[in-house]
């Protein structure tokens, strides 16, 4: 057994463990990072090749300040990675009137004057004409947002916290920590870590280290399917956009991404489409093991009724883990009990466009025990009022 003495462990390399791992290196930290899986896997949240980047944000206007920083974060990835993350394609909403997606997409624009443009019928059939539109539906654009690919994002966080002199070990899964005596100690099956901080971005997986948490945080299996469409011309990224749509029929929203070049993280070629609403709750560490006709039946129909142009075949179903909080909002804090412990997650689906200043938050949590970002409404303190 060898020890080794760090000044912050930081528990899961996913999306938020790699960017706090690039965020605390940055600032010269000597920071450990353990990943139980292999950097960049299929086994928690950040697989499956795209994630929008939206800041109209229907969940809340309060998340729409930590947005405006993020974008600037994004733009400074890309400078250091020397290459273009974010990719602009606008996001297309659509649905029934009156609907909670459109109420609380037009919320967030106009309280912070987020460009946001009303299409009527006649604007959709021409620029969208791939998507059925219903008559009495209502459909908005936001120009600005888009995507970015969660896999080649992670890989560029650890590249860069590791030249900064990081630690990260892969196939480390940590099974026990203590803290006592101003020392963090984390045990893993094979080598016994010690810190001063500790800081825990470990997902789907954060209610087996962090028990105070079992009641408030649920791990789901989502499901995502990959179309071959029938005309691939009209579902490149240049003439389809990403989607959120919500149907008269059910109450959340589906969403779909355009047909990603062959290459791009994990290499798939399709439009990728999922329903956005809380997916079968299990154990993280049995995500892969479903029924694939079944669970990806609704995506099928809905493809089939609403883009019957983008589904000729179903290329893959595959499944991602969803961690919910108890109201949909993420938990980002100290620990009430534990001042030299820091945690990140809940992120209900909804997480991974914030992971830079994620990453900036928890470094300044762990090394300040403060941030100067607007968190307060994410602190698991709202459970105990
Ligand atoms: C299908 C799907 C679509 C999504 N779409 C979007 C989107 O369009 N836009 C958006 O913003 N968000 C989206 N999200 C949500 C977003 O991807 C998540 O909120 C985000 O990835 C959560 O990051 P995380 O760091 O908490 O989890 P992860 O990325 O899973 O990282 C946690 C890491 O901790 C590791 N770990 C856990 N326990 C241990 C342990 N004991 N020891 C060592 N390591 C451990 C895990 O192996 C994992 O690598 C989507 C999610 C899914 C599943």
């Amino acid at each position: 057994m060898s020890n080794q003495h760090f000044d912050v462990i930081v528990v899961g390399v996913g999306s938020m463990g790699a960017a706090t791992c690039f965020s605390l290196a940055s600032r010269g930290v000597k920071v450990l990072g353990l990943e139980q899986f292999g950097l960049v896997h299929e086994n928690g949240s950040h697989a499956g090749q795209s994630r929008m980047v939206r800041k109209a944000y229907f969940e809340h206007p309060d998340y729409v300040p930590l947005l405006e920083k993020t974008y600037a974060l994004w733009s400074d990835l890309e400078e250091m990675a020397g290459k273009k993350l974010f990719h602009k394609t606008g996001i297309f909403y659509a649905g029934p009137k009156k609907n909670e997606l459109l109420e609380g997409v037009k919320l967030s624009a106009q309280k912070y004057d987020i460009p946001l443009e009303h299409l009527n019928e006649k604007d959709c059939a021409k620029r969208f004409p791939s998507f059925k539109r219903p008559h009495d539906y209502e459909y908005l654009l936001e120009p600005d947002a888009g995507y970015v690919i969660p896999e080649e994002v992670v890989k560029r966080y650890c590249d860069l916290a590791i030249s900064k002199g990081a630690t990260i070990l892969e196939n480390q899964r940590v099974e026990s920590w203590t803290d006592v005596d101003q020392t963090v100690t984390v045990k893993t099956r094979t080598t016994t870590y010690t810190a001063k901080k500790i800081i825990f971005t470990a997902g789907g997986f954060t209610q087996r280290l962090l028990p105070f948490l079992n009641t408030r945080l649920v791990t789901r299996r989502q499901v995502i399917c990959w179309f071959q469409p029938k005309n691939p011309a009209w579902f490149t990224s240049e003439k389809f956009p990403c989607f959120l749509y919500t149907t008269q029929d059910l109450p959340a929203s589906f969403y779909g991404f355009p047909m990603l070049p062959l290459g791009n993280g994990s290499g798939l070629m399709g439009i990728k489409i999922g329903y956005h609403a809380p997916g079968v709750a299990i154990d993280p560490y049995e995500l892969h093991n479903f029924d694939r006709e079944k669970e990806s039946k609704m995506i099928k129909e809905f493809m089939s009724v609403y883009i019957p142009e983008g589904f000729q075949t179903v290329q893959t179903v595959k499944s991602c883990i969803y961690t919910y909080s108890d109201d949909g909002d993420f938990i980002l804090e100290n620990h009430h009990e534990h001042k030299n412990v820091s945690l990140a997650c809940g992120f209900s689906g909804h997480g991974f466009k914030f992971a830079p200043l994620v990453g900036e938050i928890l470094a300044d949590l762990s090394l300040e025990g403060k941030t100067d970002n607007p968190i307060d409404f994410l602190s698991s303190e709202r459970f105990r009022m």
